[in-house]
Formats: C-alpha cells, structure tokens, sequence
C-alpha cells in the first residue's frame, strides 16, 4: 500500500502539468454537475405539464351548456400551503367532495403537493397564478415585491396577460369581481379593467364593522346590526395574544385602543385580520348572492392563515386556529350558494401561494423547503375529474380557470392545464 501511494506522488511530480490540468478539469466538471443538479431543484421542478387546450377542446365547452359555469370561485388562501391535509376542516372537505346536487355530479380533485413558485413569497406566486409565467418572466423576482405590488407596481399585462383579462377579451359582457384582504393582489396583481370590481378589506374598515357590533353573550357567534356576523365563536376562541399593533402597521393612537379594547372585550385576542377575511368573505357572498349572473369569475384573498404562520409557525395551534376560521368562511360560502340553487353552476377552486417553516418568525417562506413550497389545489365541479390531478404548478392556475370557461390560453402562458383534471379533456 504504501509503495503504491509512492508511485502514485512520484507520477504525480513527474506529470505536474498534467496532473494540475486534470484537477481543475475535474473540480470544473464536479461543479457543473451540482449546479445543474440545484439548478433541476429549483427551475426543473417549477415547469408544467399538461394540455394546452386546443380549438376543437375548447368547442367541448363552447358548443355543450351543460359543460359550462355561471361561475368560477376562486378562494385564494395565503400561506395555508398543505394544511388542509393536516387539519379538521369540515366545511372544505363538503366543498371539495364528490356529491349529486339537485341531479348534476359534482367531482372534486385534490393536490396536496400543488409546486409554488421560487421564491416562495407571495407577490412572485400570486403573479404567477394570475399571469402563468414563473417569476423572471413577470420580472417580480426577491426586490420588495409585496410592497411594490402594495404600492401599485404591474407586471407587463400586454405580454402577460392575466386569465383575467384573457375572459373579458373573449367575452365582451363578462364581469369580474374580487375582494381581497391582502391589498397587493387588487392594486398591483389584477390589471385594472372597469369591468374587474375590486374591494379590499382595510384595517380601517374593521372600525366601521366593531361600531355596527352588537354581542350576544348567548349566540356563540355575534350578529351585527347590518346582519354581519364575525368569524369568530366562542369554541374558537383564540388562546394567543398577538395585538393590533403588532400585525397591521399604521393601526396607532385612539384607533388602536379601541380596537384592542374591542377585542379584549369580545373574548378573543387575535388581530384585525380575521375580521378583514370575515368581510372578504361577506362581501363575495352578498355581492354574488344578491345577483348571480352578474359576475363570472370571483376571487378572494384570505390572509389570516399567512399572518398566523409568521407569527407561530406551520403546524401552530395558532396556525391550525386560523386555518378552522378559514374553514368556517368556508362553509358560510357554502351554505349561501347551497340555498340560492348556485352550487351546480359554480366552479369552486382553492388554492395557496406558498406554506410556512414551523416556528414563525418573519421571513419564514421564501426558501425551497417542502413545508413551504407543497401547495393545496382543490377544484370542484360538474366537468372535474374525481380524484387526484396530475402535477400542479402555480402558474396552472391562469390556464386552468381559462380552459373551464371556454377561453383560449395566452400564447405566452408557461401554465398548462394539469392531465387528469377535467372530464372533459380526457
Ligand atoms: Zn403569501
Ligand atoms: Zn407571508
């Protein structure tokens, strides 16, 4: 053995040239080989598959009613990642099962291994869904996004054009509406269209909401003069103690007092947030309840489960507490399209931009582990295919909700509709 390292020091010397070329040759090869192997992680794992429908599967839609929706919901929970798997939530698991309603088969599909966009931040994913390109073709890569989609920044909406605006360019008499609790979607994600009606649920509001708030000690939830009633009952009563303040920056002075002094007084110590997706979710019912043909496409935006995971972490009591809350909306949704006749007509879809690492803290998604990047996609409807999809990206969604009613996919699209979804394309 030890003649045989000798051998090998002597050649060594003897091939110095040769030797130091063949190191970096292969140190230069090593290196290759783990960036491409980082590089398939991260980008690889991100591209879809699926169908781009063509004319003739687009005319399955087009040419049969009882193919079509009145409707598609989209609810739109950040930071909840997998966690409808993980956790009791009884109102989702109605939505998204398969069931007869007044004689038409409703199926539901279900990913719990949905693939969010790196990073894992939400303006880079909710852009994604909206526009089907992943994050260096709508230029919203790690620089402030939130805020600058908070502040109004657009992507190119020529190039990229949201589903969106995709339906109203195919549909000259359609009309849109969205309510979101996280502004940045509204003022930065959604193009501005007179015929896309936006509301965001602003902390401010929620002062308007507590003035009109009468308690009911004996109703576990409360009821409100304008027939509002909180998210909140009495069994969900949040154990943690999170403030106002703490949550939503510019909530100060007089207005803050009051509100925490309302919350203590309710019985429960969250924050404004789930108060704001109560309204989100009151504000979609009352809008499309009181006129269902009014609006085909629905989005909101829920944001208390992405608040809940900053402060405590995925898998938190507070987390699985926000994530209930959710649900209850949920089923609140549910119970209104159940008895104005809308369940048969709609296209329910919920979907997440990302999950959480556990432990909370404020940068806690954005990285590429499995607890974060794993998404929820849940589709319900009489043209779904029972079961599980084949794999789901982020930048499905655009495509997705494009193809169930009917319209064409923008060329620039990176989405496809996953395999296995819909009856209707095979
Ligand atoms: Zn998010
Ligand atoms: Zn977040």
């Amino acid at each position: 053995m030890k003649n045989f390292f000798k051998k090998i020091g002597r050649k060594i010397k003897a091939n110095k040239k040769k030797t130091i070329i063949i190191s970096c040759v292969s140190f230069f090869l090593i290196c290759v080989i783990i960036s491409l192997s980082l590089l398939g992680a991260f980008c690889f794992n991100r591209f879809a598959t699926g169908y781009v429908p063509n004319d003739a599967q687009l005319a399955v839609i087009r040419n049969n009613p009882e193919n079509q929706y009145k409707r598609v919901v989209i609810i739109g929970v950040d930071g909840v990642g997998d966690y409808f798997s993980q956790t009791y939530t009884p109102n989702y698991d109605l939505m998204f099962s398969n069931k007869v309603v007044n004689g038409t088969q409703i199926n539901a599909s279900i990913t719990y291994r949905g693939v969010a966009v790196y990073p894992t931040i939400s303006c880079e994913n909710w852009m994604s869904m909206f526009h089907g390109v992943r994050p260096y073709y709508h230029g919203f890569l790690f620089r402030d996004t939130n805020q600058r989609v908070e502040n109004g920044e657009h992507t190119d909406e020529k190039k990229y054009p949201s589903f969106m605006s995709e339906y109203l360019k195919q549909y000259p008499e359609g009309n849109i509406l969205s309510v979101c609790t996280w502004r940045g979607v509204n003022n930065g994600i959604i193009e501005d269209n007179e015929r896309i009606t936006k509301y965001n649920s602003y902390p401010e509001d929620v002062k308007q909401f507590l003035e009109n708030y009468v308690t009911d000690d004996d109703d576990p939830a409360y009821q409100t003069a304008s027939g509002i009633m909180t998210v909140v009952d009495k069994t969900q009563k949040a154990t943690v103690s999170t403030t106002v303040r703490d949550n939503i920056p510019g909530i100060e002075g007089e207005l803050y007092d009051y509100l925490s002094d309302q919350v203590k007084n309710a019985g429960y110590s969250d924050e404004t947030i789930e108060m704001r997706d109560a309204m989100t979710m009151q504000r979609v019912i009352t809008e499309t309840v009181t006129d269902p043909d009014k609006y085909q496409i629905v989005y909101m935006h829920l944001d208390q489960v992405d608040h809940a995971g900053h402060a405590y972490g995925y898998g938190h009591s507070g987390y699985i507490q926000a994530v209930s809350r959710v649900d209850m909306l949920i089923g609140r949704l549910y119970t209104a399209y159940e008895q104005a006749d809308m369940l048969e007509d709609t296209l329910f879809i919920l979907c997440a931009d990302h999950g959480h690492r556990k432990g909370g803290g404020h940068k806690n998604h954005g990285m590429n582990t499995d607890l974060e990047v794993n998404v929820t996609f849940a589709i319900a409807g009489k043209t779904v295919k029972a079961g599980k999809p084949g794999k789901y990206v982020n930048t499905d969604l655009a495509p997705i909700v494009a193809y169930a009613l009917g319209v064409k996919a923008n060329k620039n699209w990176q989405g496809r509709v996953p395999y296995d979804m819909f009856t209707t394309l095979g």
